[in-house]
């Protein structure tokens, strides 16, 4: 087999590469070791007829208008702003923390953000740059907040300390002084009108695409020029530096015979049970259907490799790998597991457009 490119990975970086490059007569092979393209981001009808995401919940939210305007020519979108809670002691709490969560959870009667802003000045720690995901939430909202909210979904989902964490990972959640309980604040919020899975269906409709084809086990069956990486990073150079940590997790699904479980999309359950969440994504798909299916989400070492670590020794790891990747030719390693980072879709989707522009220049395509 021949091609141009041969691109490892058919999530969101692999294909949106693929369908650039083929769009301008590349010859294009994908390759995925699992059974299904996707990625992450797969998604899928049930026995029940729920459609559900078979990786956990994927809520896409963008504020780069590039990456909106180029997925559109793949989808129409159904506009979401999901909303969530956490259970804390049996009660349901807005999350971000929010004006309405500071009065139920300290109960008490903020009326304006100025009283708000006031309030949580008097909570927060005297901690000026936030060194890891611990101080960050002590920085911006205080003790009270961090033990109740955030201290055991940290350790749960990661499985250490949050002191061991980037402040980067709990700076991913705002913490507001209105009321605003949508979860994030991009501009541009929606899900796929008939789901993930068909957008990749239509992104790769004139790709080459092999799937249960692990790079290790093909490469020496195809001829390429260039190799686009989309793997972890330290599995392609046989973790000559040592392995890069990854969480993984583990979902189990139940199907209920009712038209909602729960009224709200997740519910994150950061000091009970064994599992961070249960999430209904039916609420988010906006699929009328009279049953439905949760799933809950446990967090584990073992399994596929859902979330790079971030913390200054994983990067230091990293980075010998990345000045590895960077001696090489033609090879280019891009994705939240070769670039080893904590990215969101449309982040993905950004870099992968960017990518395309630079291989455009390169090669003068
Ligand atoms: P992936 O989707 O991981 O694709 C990489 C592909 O490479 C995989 O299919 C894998 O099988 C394949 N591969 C790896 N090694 C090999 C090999 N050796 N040979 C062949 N194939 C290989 N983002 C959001 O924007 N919103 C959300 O709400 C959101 N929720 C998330 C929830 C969870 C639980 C997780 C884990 C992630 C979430 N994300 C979310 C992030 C999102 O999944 C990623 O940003 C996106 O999937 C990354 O795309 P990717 O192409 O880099 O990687
Ligand atoms: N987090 C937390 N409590 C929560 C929700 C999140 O402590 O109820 C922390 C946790 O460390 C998590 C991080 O904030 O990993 C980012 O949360 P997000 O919801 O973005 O996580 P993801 O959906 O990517 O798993």
């Amino acid at each position: 087999m021949n091609c141009d490119f041969l691109i490892v990975g058919a999530g969101f970086a692999g294909s949106v590469l693929a369908e650039r490059l083929n769009s301008i007569g590349k010859k294009v092979i994908l390759i995925d070791k699992r059974d299904h393209t996707g990625g992450n981001c797969c998604d899928y009808y049930d026995s029940s007829g729920v459609l559900v995401h078979k990786y956990g919940p994927h809520y896409f939210r963008t504020n780069f208008q590039d990456v909106k305007e180029y997925l559109s020519k793949f989808t129409s979108w159904r506009k979401h702003e999901y909303r969530i809670r956490a259970s804390i002691n049996g009660l349901l709490y807005p999350l971000p923390i929010n004006r309405d969560t500071l009065n139920n959870f300290f109960k008490i009667n903020l009326r304006t953000e100025k009283e708000a802003k006031e309030f949580l000045n008097s909570k927060r720690s005297p901690i000026k740059n936030p060194k890891n995901a611990e101080e960050q939430v002590l920085a911006f909202a205080g003790r009270e907040i961090y033990d109740a909210f955030f201290k055991n979904y940290t350790t749960k989902q990661w499985g250490i300390h949050p002191r061991e964490l980037d402040a980067s990972v709990t700076a991913r959640i705002p913490i507001r002084t209105n009321t605003d309980d949508r979860y994030v604040n991009d501009l541009f919020q929606a899900m796929p009108e008939d789901g993930y899975s068909k957008v990749f269906e239509n992104l790769l409709k004139n790709i080459e695409v092999i799937l249960t084809a692990d790079f290790k086990r093909v490469k020496h069956r195809i001829k390429f020029k260039t190799l686009l990486y989309t793997g972890p990073i330290d599995e392609f150079f046989d973790y000559k530096y040592g392995r890069l940590p990854y969480r993984s997790l583990r979902f189990r699904f139940e199907t209920h015979n009712k038209e909602f479980y729960q009224d709200w999309s997740q519910i994150n359950y950061p000091n009970d049970y064994k599992y961070t969440r249960i999430v209904e994504i039916k609420h988010a798909t906006g699929q009328i259907i009279p049953n439905t299916t949760i799933v809950k989400e446990y967090p584990c070492e073992k399994g596929s490799p859902f979330y790079p670590i971030p913390n200054p020794d994983n990067q230091k790891i990293y980075l010998r790998y990345k000045r590895a990747a960077e001696k090489l030719n033609n090879v280019y390693f891009i994705g939240r597991l070769a670039q080893y980072r904590y990215l969101n879709m449309d982040q993905i989707v950004k870099e992968a457009l960017d990518l395309f522009k630079t291989l455009k220049n390169k090669y003068q395509l």
